[in-house]
């Protein structure tokens, strides 16, 4: 995602610790008691402005989230839904997710979501998709056991590329959707992504992934 760089973002970041974990390695093990209540824990890699995780925050007090985004003039606006809304299930991390395994333990992730992520069309970049099999193997080893990926595109040649290497990966693959606005799915939260490119008239592509 390209974003006008935001010179102030770091500092806003850094004044706001109760929504934006400023050392996230430090609660590796840890991290049911920085909620305030306990729950399964959810993640969002690549969360952007924020609006989806967000959004699911207030629809399941009971499950806690945490978004994670590399990039601090993306993250930011986040942030500000966070200060607008006060949930209080809801974290953000402005980190890089091939480090996950120093944030988080074995087993303390319930579930990942990847939303419209970069898709890195060239064979080339395939290593920097975020369902390539070295991130697939770091959410495997963060996730509880059966945890699941669900994941959304609207690029129809990182789904294909993403099936395959989930299955590559020997997941289950236990819901597919090739287009999930025309479908019987309910409850969908929409990202800013999704309706920026449903509103140009693109399908939506959606599959939930168990590790076995
Ligand atoms: N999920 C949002 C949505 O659907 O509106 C944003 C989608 S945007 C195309 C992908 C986001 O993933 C970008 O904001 C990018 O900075 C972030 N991202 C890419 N690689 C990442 C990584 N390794 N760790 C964390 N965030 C990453």
């Amino acid at each position: 995602m390209r974003v006008r760089h935001k010179p102030w973002a770091k500092d806003k970041l850094s004044a706001y610790p109760q929504y934006v974990v400023q050392t996230p390695e430090e609660n590796r093990g840890n991290w049911q008691n920085i909620f305030e209540q306990k729950g399964p824990i959810h993640i969002e890699v690549g969360t952007g402005k924020g609006r989806f995780i967000s959004e699911m925050a207030k629809a399941n007090p009971s499950i806690n989230y945490i978004g994670i985004e590399i990039q601090e003039s993306v993250i930011v606006t986040a942030l500000d839904r966070l200060i607008d809304a006060d949930v209080p299930n809801i974290r953000l991390m402005n980190s890089n997710a091939a480090d996950l395994t120093t944030f988080f333990a074995e087993n303390e992730i319930d579930r990942v979501y990847l939303n419209f992520s970069d898709p890195w069309p060239k064979t080339r970049h395939e290593k920097r998709r975020l369902t390539y099999k070295t991130f697939l193997n770091t959410y495997e080893k963060i996730l509880v056991k059966n945890g699941e990926i669900h994941f959304k595109t609207d690029n129809q040649g990182l789904f294909e590329y993403s099936l395959w290497s989930f299955s590559q990966y020997n997941m289950l693959l236990k819901y597919i959707s090739l287009d999930l606005h025309n479908s019987d799915y309910e409850g969908n939260i929409e990202t800013e992504y999704e309706e920026k490119f449903s509103n140009k008239g693109s399908r939506i592509y959606r599959c939930e992934v168990q590790f076995k």
